[in-house]
């Protein structure tokens, strides 16, 4: 399982996948995965305050 950062959903292996500097990061829909490449740094830096 992974975690789409943009929205938070869980989201399963092998749906929508891209590496970004070197880390994978998941997307339950192509909207989210525009979002991210929109602004990364806005999704990784929120990501990174957060502590699971
Ligand atoms: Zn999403």
């Amino acid at each position: 399982m992974a975690k789409d950062i943009v929205c938070g959903m869980e989201v399963m292996d092998g749906s929508i996948c891209i590496y970004y500097e070197d880390k994978l990061y998941c997307f339950c829909t192509e909207a989210c995965r525009g979002a991210f490449l929109r602004d990364p740094s806005k999704y990784i830096e929120e990501h990174d305050r957060k502590v699971d």
